[in-house]
């Protein structure tokens, strides 16, 4: 049997830093990424067999737990008729009807193989359907790693983006505008200046990229407000929150309706799969019906639409949310209370099913600059415990946690006796 340090090893020989997507690599807490080789309910296990309490979740999608046996058995099911044909299939009619019955505002949905192609493409089709060139971000919410999105704040609220990355063409980048979460008047100043060039806003909703932000009350609001008025595109991305929130997602828990919605994570059940939708005369500009240009190979892959739609199809029961949503608040209050009892400065956010932990002695946090402004070290040490007692959290505490309808009393209980030993550690 190997090691996840043996593997971890061998994987560097041909892999960029051993890793397919960056934050798996542990390079924020330090050490060794655990090597997964199974998966069942609330729980991974690595490649020496050691069980982990998953709040993790493959960074979201696995709302019902993993390996639930609705979606495998779908999946197994489409796999024997084949794996992919490149024509339309029913899957997809059946899908897009689904997800157009419950999303706010969804009239026409396109399917995507992942979050970045839905987000890439709805900022184009809004730069096509308005004609203008300017897009509105705010710092700490990740939109996927396109050029347009992977740009940071200049150095005033209102200057012009810099690229996050080499490689980000600075010309792109000085058509992102990157804003203050949460700063309701920071959106007005740059619609008062800019409101005519504006093509879109993109937010998350909920934002689970600088760990858990939920929104404050009018932000939401405020933006609707100003998209309408100036004919820009309001872009809800709900590659996170989508399904997680209730099936409306985090519109429906909030109350407010996108002209565009990107989807991804949960509607694939654990396949690649992404989507953007929305008002019909939007996207009916996109090809083949309309002039702005997107596609894909294995868009609306049978095998990952049956996923989805056994997804769609277990948390459309009646009574799925509640519980998941109980589970979150009772995990949040026994973090904080075993780290106040350990006199740790430490307090959570949540919102649906979706968490945060900041070590901090701030009352709120509400952006960016706060989440930084947290004891980084503090939470990695914090993680490096859990995870000895058997306790996957993400590994940068600049991530969301979630938690899925797997996860039990029981779960939540040995989380927050692990977290006390932590806590008492620090
Ligand atoms: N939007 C949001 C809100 C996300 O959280 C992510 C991924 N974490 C993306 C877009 C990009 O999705 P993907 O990784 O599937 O490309």
């Amino acid at each position: 049997m190997s090691t996840s340090e043996q593997l971890f090893e061998q994987a560097q020989h041909h892999i960029p830093g051993g890793v397919n997507s960056p934050v798996r690599a542990f390079k924020a807490v330090g050490g060794t990424p655990i090597f997964i080789e199974r998966s069942e309910g609330p729980y991974i296990y690595d490649c020496e067999g050691r069980r982990y309490i998953d709040y993790v979740l493959s960074w979201g999608p696995m709302l019902m737990g993993h390996n639930h046996p609705q979606v495998r058995e779908a999946v197994i099911r489409q796999c024997e008729k084949g794996l992919s044909f490149g024509t339309p299939t029913e899957l997809e009619t059946r899908l897009a009807d689904r997800i157009c019955e419950i999303m706010p505002g969804m009239d026409l949905v396109r399917m995507v193989n992942s979050g970045t192609e839905a987000t890439m493409s709805a900022i184009r089709l809004a730069r096509g359907f308005t004609g203008r060139d300017s897009i509105v971000k705010f710092e700490g919410c990740y939109h996927g790693h396109s050029d347009s999105l992977l740009v940071k704040a200049g150095s005033g609220a209102l200057t012009l983006g810099v690229p996050s990355s080499p490689g980000v063409p600075a010309a792109l980048a000085d058509h992102t505008m990157t804003l203050t979460y949460n700063d309701s008047e920071g959106l007005r100043q740059a619609f008062a200046e800019h409101g005519d060039r504006i093509a879109c806003v993109i937010v998350e909703p909920v934002a689970g990229n600088m760990n858990c932000i939920p929104p404050q009350p009018g932000f939401l609001e405020t933006m609707r407000e100003l998209c309408s008025a100036h004919g820009a595109v309001l872009i809800v991305d709900e590659v996170m929150t989508g399904f997680r929130f209730g099936l409306q997602g985090a519109q429906g828990y909030y109350g407010i309706e996108a002209d565009l919605t990107c989807l991804g994570k949960v509607i694939g059940g654990g396949m690649p799969v992404g989507a953007f939708g929305g008002k019909r005369e939007i996207m009916e500009q996109i090809a083949p019906l309309g002039p702005v240009y997107q596609a894909g190979t294995l868009s609306g892959n049978p095998v990952a639409m049956a996923a989805g739609l056994a997804t769609l199809e277990v948390i459309s029961a009646p009574g799925f949310y509640e519980p998941i949503f109980t589970h979150t608040a009772q995990l949040c209050a026994g973090l904080e209370r075993a780290a106040s009892d350990a006199g740790v400065a430490f307090t959570t956010n949540h919102a649906g099913s979706m968490f945060g932990g900041f070590f901090t002695a701030a009352e709120a946090v509400s952006n960016y600059a706060q989440v930084m402004a947290c004891d980084t070290a503090a939470f990695n040490r914090f993680f490096h415990q859990m995870l000895q007692q058997g306790v996957y959290l993400a590994p940068a505490s600049y991530e969301a946690g979630f938690m899925s309808s797997a996860h039990s009393d029981a779960d939540i209980e040995q989380t927050v006796t692990a977290a006390r030993s932590a806590f008492a550690s620090l």
